[in-house]
C-alpha cells in the first residue's frame, strides 16, 4: 500500500477501507509516513469528509495505537466528561467532585489550553503542589478510593491522535467533523471510561460556529461511542460569551470553588447541573433529569461536593491553604507585581455582545494562555467580567478587570477587547 494512493483516493471522494485506515494510523504512530503526506490526507478528509464507517475505523485504530485503560469497579460505571473547548469553562473542576459525591466514579482525563481556549490542567496547576501527571496505578487507586481524579492525558494514550492533531493544528485541518469526532473519541475510548458525557459547544468562542455543525459533531461522537460499547450522551451548549465571570487559571479555580460552596455565577451553576444530570444518567441510571438535578443541588448545598474537591486536591498533592493564602492578587507567587486594570464602558446601555473568542484571546495575551505550545503561563493572569450579556451598564462603569504582569500586554489586550463588547445605548 502507498500513502500517495490513499491521499489521491480520498482527494477524489472515495471512502477508505478499514485496512487502508489502519495503514495510515500505523504509519502515523511509527512515523513511517511523513508530516507532509499526513497533512495532505487530513486536508483531503477536511474537504471530502468521511462516511460513518470510516470515522469508526479511524477512531478504533487511533484508540488502539497506544495504551488502553480498563476500569474494573464491579457494580459501578466509571464516567468521563469532555468539552470540545471554550472560554471560562471550568465545569470539569466542579463536576468531577460533585458527581463523585453523588456516588459515580469520575476518571477525568483533561488537556492543556491552546490559543483562546482554556485547559482544565492549567487551571489546576495554579494550586501549589498539584500533580496532574499520575502513574496509571495511582490514577486507578485515586478513582477507587476518592471517587474522582483529574489527570493530564498521558503521552502513551492514543499517540496517533497526538501526532495527527498537532499537524492539524498548524495546517488548518482542525475544523472537520470526522476528524474532531475520531480525535476526541479515540482518547475517550483509550482512557477506558464506560460512560462518556460530551459537552459540544457552538458559537463565537467554539470550534463549531453553528448549532447545526455542533449537532452533527455530537451525533458522530455518540454513534462512535455506542458502536464501541460505551454509553455516550452529548449536550449542545452555546459558547458566545464566556461561561461564568472568570477567564484565567487561578481565578477560574476560585470561581469553581464558589460554585462548589453553593454560590457562583448562575450560568456556570446551570451548565454544571445540566451536564451533571447527564453524568448521573450514564453513571447511576437516573433517567429523570429533574431527579438528577435535585440530587446535585442537595449535594452542593450539603457541602459534600466541596469536601470531595478538597479530598481530590489533597490526593493529588495540591495545597489549598497555600492557594487561598495567595488569594489577594497582590500576594502573587511570581516575580513582578500583578497589575490590575479595569476596562470601563464607553457608553450607557445594554450589553448585547460579549465575544468569547476575543475575550479568550485577550486573556491569553495577558498571560493566561499559550500562543504556542512552548509558551509559559502566568497562573494569576486573566480577565474578570463584572457584567454579562443582557445587563445594563453606565458610561464609565467597569465592564471587566484585566490581570497581568506585563503593562504592554495590557495595552494589547485592551485593543482586542475594544471589538469584543457591543453595547446598545
Ligand atoms: N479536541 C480534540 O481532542 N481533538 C480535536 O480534533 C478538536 C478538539
Amino acid at each position: 500500500m502507498r500513502m500517495v494512493d490513499l491521499i489521491a483516493k480520498k482527494r477524489d471522494g472515495y471512502p477508505l477501507t478499514a485496512k487502508e485506515i489502519q495503514f495510515i494510523v500505523n504509519g502515523c504512530t511509527t512515523e513511517s509516513i511523513p508530516d507532509y503526506q499526513l497533512s495532505a490526507w487530513a486536508m483531503a478528509v477536511c474537504l471530502r469528509g468521511m462516511e460513518a464507517k470510516e470515522t469508526a475505523y479511524l477512531t478504533r485504530a487511533m484508540a488502539a495505537s497506544g495504551d488502553k485503560l480498563i476500569w474494573d469497579m464491579p457494580g459501578r460505571v466509571v464516567v468521563d466528561k469532555h468539552s470540545t473547548g471554550g472560554v471560562g469553562d471550568k465545569t470539569s473542576l466542579i463536576l468531577a467532585p460533585l458527581v463523585a459525591a453523588c456516588g459515580v466514579p469520575v476518571a477525568k482525563m483533561s488537556g492543556r489550553g491552546l490559543g483562546h481556549t482554556g485547559g482544565t490542567i492549567d487551571k489546576l496547576l495554579s494550586i501549589p503542589g498539584f500533580e496532574a501527571v499520575l502513574s496509571e496505578d495511582r490514577f486507578r487507586r485515586q478513582v477507587q478510593e476518592v471517587g474522582a481524579a483529574i489527570v493530564a492525558q498521558s503521552d502513551r494514550l492514543a499517540p496517533a491522535d497526538k501526532r495527527l492533531y498537532s499537524l492539524r493544528d498548524v495546517t488548518a485541518t482542525v475544523e472537520s467533523v470526522p476528524l474532531i469526532a475520531s480525535s476526541v473519541m479515540s482518547k475517550k475510548i483509550a482512557a477506558g471510561a464506560q460512560g462518556i458525557v460530551l459537552d459540544v459547544k457552538y458559537g463565537a468562542g467554539a470550534f463549531m460556529s453553528t448549532q447545526e455543525q455542533a449537532k452533527s459533531l455530537a451525533e458522530a461522537m455518540v454513534a462512535i461511542g455506542k458502536n464501541l460499547g460505551r454509553e455516550t450522551v452529548a449536550v449542545l451548549s452555546a459558547m458566545d460569551e464566556p461561561l461564568g465571570c472568570a477567564v484565567g487559571n487561578r481565578i477560574e479555580v476560585l470561581e469553581a470553588i464558589d460554585v462548589l460552596r453553593g454560590q457562583g455565577p448562575a450560568d456556570l451553576r446551570e451548565a454544571c447541573l445540566d451536564l451533571g444530570a447527564q453524568m448521573l444518567r450514564v453513571g447511576r441510571g437516573i433517567d429523570d433529569t429533574q431527579r438528577g438535578r435535585a440530587l446535585l443541588e442537595t449535594t452542593l448545598a450539603s457541602g459534600a461536593a466541596w469536601r470531595k474537591f478538597e479530598e481530590l486536591v489533597e490526593a493529588q498533592s495540591g495545597d489549598l491553604t497555600a492557594f487561598f493564602a495567595g488569594r489577594g492578587i497582590e500576594k502573587s507567587r511570581r516575580p513582578g507585581s500583578l497589575l490590575k486594570q479595569t476596562y470601563a464602558s464607553p457608553v450607557t446601555g445594554r450589553i448585547t455582545w460579549l465575544d468569547a473568542r476575543q475575550i479568550g484571546l485577550a486573556a491569553m495575551v495577558l498571560g493566561a494562555g499559550r500562543e504556542m505550545r512552548t509558551s509559559e503561563i502566568d497562573p494569576d493572569a486573566g480577565i474578570l467580567l463584572h457584567h454579562k450579556r443582557g445587563q445594563t451598564v453606565a458610561a464609565g462603569e467597569p465592564l471587566l478587570t484585566m490581570l497581568s504582569r506585563q503593562p504592554k500586554k495590557i495595552a494589547e489586550a485592551q485593543r482586542i477587547l475594544a471589538t469584543a463588547v457591543k453595547i446598545e445605548s
